[in-house]
């Protein structure tokens, strides 16, 4: 007797059920089939994977129940997948099934259409043809049009020549013709809209590269390359290249991009080479799409796929490149849904299953990874030029000095005529905050007091709209205040200035301007990113504003200016990467100004103008910030040379709360031998309370990732054995992208 080893999804339990169930007579059932199965005393149907074949039975035989159904015909996990999930489990302290749930989207149902053709089995065929072409009737055109045996959708017939369904229905019954139904593959990407290019002559720096990189591609031990080159460089080129190279082999390619930067723009580019063998996922696809351009993979029906990070999991089994562009945007991480994986250590882990080649690109490498290539992990290529050799001028504004000088303005008076002079040249403008998230907060100018929620300890942003102080965490709203709730000034400021408030200074100064805002308020319908985008694009404004949306992978070639309203708003949130992210948001947006062959000039506002990584961003020297930043890292022991470790525990019974943290305190402190272990905490998070909702945190820290992650699931496992967990909610997050 044989039995199936089947993994049970059953979602939020933080375990794997595994269970045997018996195969029926006549089923065809394998490792990494999805099934259908009998769960639980109600015999309730349930998804499940199959991961083994056994002949043992771990109970008698009599109580073992058979599996129902298969879903597919095929295997929906190769054995390589169900290895990767494997190690995904370990790697992000999960269940087999969530880590499936990434491998394999859900379970739609594939939509057909309907075509017809010559019905080749009917043995008159070519008398009654005769027949109905001897008349001229709607049959008969209907019946010209398959005459070469084409299958063609019904809907197309009926637009062509203008009929509806009773020819071609009558032509069905005479045995002429018969019905097929086709798949559609929803999601599809149009490529026969975009006229395909031809690659352009290589620079010298991007023949190098390209030369070192099939080098790596043909050796057999794989080690990732890290290509370092300013924006503009060439990079897609070289991932354009190196993609040729693998399809010319037979092999498929896998390019990840920042769901941000995943535009119209960026695809046509990938399409305009390869055609109709690239398919594009993001993360507005509905399961359908989404589904079936997974198939079409698996088909092996396409063989470049471009997306954001769950695109790394596109099932190819003859994948010969990863190339993750932008490396350093903290989206690759997923860190919010379980599991929380980072898309950089899944193309790693692929390279190492399938053989392939890994190739990161950015223009501010993150520090791990350019600390990896520092160190030998990784192959570092730099391309220090622009393909158009040309870089901008970039000047630091003190806006302290302006403050001095008594302008109270949003803008120095060297970027107001900057501005000035692009629009009478008739060039266009890139107004940039520099701003995560939305902290537009109100202070009082006399006492530093900030307008915050209560319920969530986050401040308020201001919305012009509706004049009111929102608070994003839980919605709360209340009217402005006329004076400082502190200390009764009437110096209220909505500091770091909103897109918004920005908007309006650029229209009270230029009046004549055409000026485009995106945000995120300006952004929430589907497409309007892209338009936005477009029309500036077309010349349809002259000055675009924005927060970080803005920042990267564009190329708009009109653009000669870019002035960065508030470089230090990213300094201020108390996270130790805000140098490196003040750093990447700087030259990033600077890197949008000169992109053609007019000359750019960048306009960098401070009040913190000695800051490194603004001063190395403006002088683009990426050197010179690593070795200032590595030595600050090390200095203070953050990541990359040790491993962070966030527990949160929330819940909405504060005095339980803090009980329980503190005992997980003292389990750690107990169990913490030749204290490997540095331990922060406990102490509220960040944002200590949520909706009403308290947070609580503790951070440990440790070279060893796996040692620290044993640790802290050992320490957990000892907490949940002395006290209840039932009304604490835990989150674990390992060296996590940003604060909570
Ligand atoms: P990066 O990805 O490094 O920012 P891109 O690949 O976008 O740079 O290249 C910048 C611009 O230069 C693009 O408009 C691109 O089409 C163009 N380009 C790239 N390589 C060449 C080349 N070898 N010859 C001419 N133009 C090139
Ligand atoms: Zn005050
Ligand atoms: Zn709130």
């Amino acid at each position: 007797m044989k039995y199936a080893v089947v993994i049970i999804s059953i979602g939020h339990k933080n375990i794997d059920h595994i269970f045997h169930y018996k195969i029926p007579e006549g089923m065809s059932v394998e490792p990494g089939m999805r099934v259908i199965v009998p769960f639980g005393r109600g015999n309730r149907p349930t998804e499940g994977y199959v991961v083994g074949i056994t002949d043992k039975a771990d109970i008698d035989d009599a109580l073992i129940k058979e599996i129902s159904n298969i879903c597919e015909d095929y295997t929906v996990i190769s054995p390589k997948r169900i290895e990767l999930a494997n190690w995904m489990k370990e790697k992000y302290y999960t269940t087999f099934s969530s880590c499936f749930r990434c491998i394999v989207p859900k379970k739609v149902n594939e939509k057909n259409f309907a075509c017809v053709k010559l019905n080749v089995n009917n043995e008159n065929i070519n008398e009654d043809i005769i027949k109905v072409l001897k008349k001229d009737t709607k049959q008969k055109r209907v019946l010209e049009v398959l005459l070469n045996g084409d299958e063609i959708p019904v809907s197309h017939i009926k637009t062509l020549l203008d009929v509806d369904d009773s020819p071609i229905n009558a032509l069905i019954k005479k045995n002429l013709l018969v019905k097929t139904y086709v798949q559609e593959y929803r999601g599809n990407f149009n490529s026969a809209l975009v006229e395909r290019s031809k690659p352009p002559v290589l620079t010298d720096e991007q023949a190098d590269a390209v030369y070192r990189i099939f080098s790596a591609m043909d050796r057999d031990e794989k080690k990732p390359l890290l290509i370092h080159g300013v924006t503009g460089s060439g990079k897609t080129e070289i991932y354009m290249r190196a993609i040729e190279k693998v399809l010319s082999q037979g092999k498929e390619a896998i390019v990840l991009v920042p769901e941000i930067s995943l535009t119209q723009q960026t695809v046509e580019r990938f399409v305009a080479r390869f055609g109709s063998r690239v398919a594009v996922t993001h993360s507005r696809l509905s399961d359908g799409e989404r589904y079936d351009q997974w198939t079409r993979a698996r088909r092996r029906e396409i063989s470049v796929m471009i997306g954001p990070r769950s695109a790394v999991f596109t099932p190819f089994e003859n994948i010969g490149v990863i190339i993750i562009d932008e490396e350093h945007e903290s989206t690759y991480k997923s860190d919010i849904q379980s599991p929380k994986y980072d898309a950089r250590e899944i193309a790693e882990k692929l390279s190492e299953l399938y053989g392939c080649t890994v190739i990161l690109g950015s223009a501010t490498p993150s520090l791990l990874s350019y600390y990896r290539a520092q160190h030998g992990e990784y192959e570092l290529i730099e391309l220090k030029h622009r393909v158009n050799n040309t870089f901008p001028k970039i000047h630091i504004v003190d806006m302290r000095k302006e403050l001095a000088r008594k302008n109270f303005s949003v803008f120095s008076t060297e970027l107001k005529n900057a501005i000035n002079e692009n629009l009478e040249n008739k060039r266009q403008t890139i107004l940039f905050l520099n701003r995560r998230g939305h902290s537009t907060f109100v202070s009082c100018r006399s006492c530093g007091y900030v307008m915050s929620c209560g319920n969530c300890n986050v401040s308020y942003t201001y919305h012009k709209g509706i004049n009111r102080l929102l608070c994003h965490y839980c919605g709360k709203t209340i009217g402005v205040p006329s004076v400082c709730p502190q200390c009764g000034s009437e110096y209220i400021k909505y500091f770091g200035a909103g897109t918004e408030k920005i908007e309006q200074e650029v229209l009270r100064l230029f009046p004549k301007a055409r000026v485009l805002r995106m945000d995120m308020d300006t952004t929430r319908r589907k497409n309007s990113h892209q338009t936005i985008l477009e029309d500036f694009r077309k010349g349809k404004a002259d000055i675009l504003i924005g927060t970080q949306m803005i920042a990267k992978g564009l190329d708009f070639p009109n653009v000669t200016l870019v002035g960065v309203v508030a470089a230090d708003l990213s300094l201020n949130i108390g996270d130790y990467r805000s140098g490196e992210n003040t750093y990447q948001l700087v030259s990033q947006v600077s890197g949008r100004a000169g992109r053609a062959d007019k000359e750019g000039t960048v306009y960098i506002q401070t009040y913190s103008p000695d800051n490194y990584s603004i001063r190395y961003a403006a002088e683009n020297d990426y050197k010179e910030f690593y070795e200032e930043e590595i030595a600050f890292r090390k200095n203070m022991n953050y990541p990359p040379f040790t491993n962070i470790f966030l527990v949160m525990l929330t819940g909405e019974n504060e005095y339980i709360l803090r009980q329980t943290i503190t005992r997980l305190a003292d389990i750690m402190k107990r169990y913490n031998k030749n204290n490997m272990f540095t331990r922060l905490g406990p102490t509220p998070a960040v944002i200590s309370k949520i909706n009403n909702v308290y947070r609580w945190q503790i951070t440990v820290k440790c070279e060893n990732e796996d040692k620290l992650r044993n640790y802290v699931l050992f320490c957990l496992d000892k907490l949940s054995k002395q006290t209840s967990l039932d009304k604490i909610n835990v989150g674990l997050y390992l060296n996590p992208s940003y604060i909570f």
